[in-house]
């Protein structure tokens, strides 16, 4: 039923790209805003902008994101990818279908230690741009992951992106700055899973191999502290990994779980187009 549904996804995503990348305006809402409030002239938004999302999708990944035209990202394989597919969507609609464009309706926000309701950015993610750079199936994936020293385990991690450079970064970082007392968050840590998102049927971030998850014995996961709730429900907050820990990962190109309404603090997923997308959000 699973793979159903994905093909069925990709079926009407290639569907939609190769019959008319529409140019569904794309505005620059808070841009515009933001001139307004300065009383500078405004300067008309051109007809092909590129919105900021798209930008990023192509400054982090440029191996793999060539351009954007008419609302559609072009790919480093000639294909195109319809950005913004216009349908107003519910958040758990957002992550069982999203476009390009949905991955950037939350910004990341550093500060936030207590995610309000439906707070989970980074956690709605359009599954074709994530295939098409890491790998369409498993195999494919497990093709391109290499070895990672991590505090004693060898872990698989994919060398596309950088990805896997930059967790020997943190892993050299988190060494480096924090006390060895800190050393036992980061035992037993896992990565590549080619799997579903714990109940449900998207394929989790474990899949493309750029996400880890630290030690389960001090992490917290909203469905195992709110038992029978799901995915609408009101829940209970639980972190136990330390900040100093989220923030390196971070400073590496790493989001983290914790920042997760829907938490998950062992998790941590290699996105640095969210990250920049945020940054520059807040300035
Ligand atoms: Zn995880």
């Amino acid at each position: 039923m699973k793979t159903g549904k994905l093909h069925l996804t990709t079926a009407l995503l290639t569907l939609l790209a190769n019959s008319a990348c529409t140019s569904a305006q794309v505005t620059d809402a808070p841009n515009q805003q933001e001139a307004l409030r300065q009383e500078a002239p405004v300067t008309p938004v051109a007809k092909d902008t590129i919105p900021f999302g798209a930008e990023c999708l192509i400054a982090c990944y440029p191996q793999f994101v060539k351009g954007y035209k008419d609302n559609c990202l072009i790919l480093s394989d000639g294909s195109t990818l319809v950005y913004d597919d216009g349908q107003q969507k519910t958040h758990t609609q957002k992550m069982d279908n999203a476009d390009p464009e949905d991955m950037f309706s939350q910004p990341y926000d550093t500060n936030v230690w207590h995610p309000k309701k439906n707070y989970d950015p980074g956690r709605i993610r359009n599954e074709a741009i994530f295939k098409h750079m890491y790998g369409k199936n498993k195999q494919k994936v497990l093709s391109q992951l290499v070895k990672v020293d991590w505090f004693g385990q060898k872990l698989l991690f994919t060398a596309v992106n950088g990805a896997a450079d930059s967790l020997r970064t943190v892993a050299k970082d988190l060494a480096a700055t924090l006390p060895p007392t800190y050393q036992k968050y980061f035992s037993q840590s896992s990565t590549f899973n080619w799997r579903a998102v714990r109940g449900s049927n998207r394929l989790s971030a474990h899949s493309y191999g750029m996400t880890i998850d630290i030690c389960t014995k001090y992490s917290d996961f909203w469905r195992w502290s709110n038992p029978g709730k799901e995915e609408e429900d009101d829940i209970r907050y639980v972190n136990r990994i330390p900040h100093e820990i989220i923030r390196i990962f971070e400073k590496h190109g790493f989001v983290s779980g914790a920042r997760w309404y829907h938490y998950d603090t062992m998790h941590f997923e290699y996105r640095p187009d969210l990250l920049r997308f945020s940054q520059h959000k807040k300035n």
